[in-house]
């Protein structure tokens, strides 16, 4: 119901882009683990959400005209103090404050993961079809996906990590710890059930969904009405 609210009021607004607030709040709606997050306007406020959520943290720029933030320099990882944490938005500030009004996006930094990719889209007369796959730089590059129509049932969740080519790299190769199977399956079948209950949603995609031996968090989130 909250998740509805909050597609509907986006929808009112005239909104087609959801808000990172909108995105998180609606994956936690859906049980889907994100990484400890919160959206601020100033140094100060990104400060103590750092001291709040913990160190190392990230901070990326928050702003409706930058899509591909690293690509503008606009996520700083592993900041270890509230120093750094200012530094950062004080520096994006000063580099990025032409695109317009910015926020800044604070998150926990989960390092030593695997870059997955949850991505869906509306197909007409379709639902959703829902992609699977490994994410962050290695999307364009191999372009070893999976594709199913949501629902995706757990025997469905199951085949999309099977059926990738280098599916051998998520159980983990030469004595690294392979990635939690459970947990990403989990998060595909309550993203897909998400998608069914707002059918209004066009695109959304978790790139990356962080995977580690003992869970999976998303900490990219983007959802378009
Ligand atoms: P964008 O896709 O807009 O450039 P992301 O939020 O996906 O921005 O961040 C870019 C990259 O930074 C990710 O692909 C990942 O490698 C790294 N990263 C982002 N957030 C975290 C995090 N919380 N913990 C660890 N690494 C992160
Ligand atoms: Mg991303």
């Amino acid at each position: 119901a909250k998740a509805r609210a909050i597609v509907e009021e986006a929808r009112q607004a005239g909104r087609s882009v959801l808000s990172a607030t909108d995105v998180y709040t609606i994956f936690e709606a859906y049980g889907i683990p994100v990484a400890g997050w919160g959206v601020t306007v100033n140094t100060a406020e990104a400060v103590a959400a750092a001291d709040r959520i913990g160190y190392p943290v990230v901070v990326k720029v928050d702003c409706e005209a930058i899509d591909h933030k690293s690509d503008m320099g606009g996520v700083a990882v592993n900041l270890k103090d509230a120093a750094s944490v200012q530094a950062t938005v004080e520096d994006m500030q000063r580099r990025l404050g032409h695109f317009g009004t910015l926020k800044f996006f604070v998150q926990k930094f989960l390092p030593g993961g695997r870059e997955l990719i949850i991505g869906a889209t509306a197909e007409r007369g379709l639902g959703h079809l829902v992609m699977f796959g490994l994410g962050g730089i290695y999307v364009e590059v191999l372009k070893d996906v999976s594709f199913k129509i949501a629902p995706v049932t757990q025997v469905e969740a199951e085949e999309m990590l099977s059926s990738l080519r280098t599916a051998a790299l998520l159980n983990g190769v030469r004595g690294e710890k392979g990635i939690n199977r459970e947990a990403v399956m989990n998060i595909i079948q309550r993203a897909s059930q998400l998608l069914g209950d707002l059918p209004m949603i066009q695109e959304m995609d978790m790139n990356p969904l962080m995977a580690f031996a003992d869970g999976a968090f998303a900490v990219d989130g983007r959802i378009r009405i």
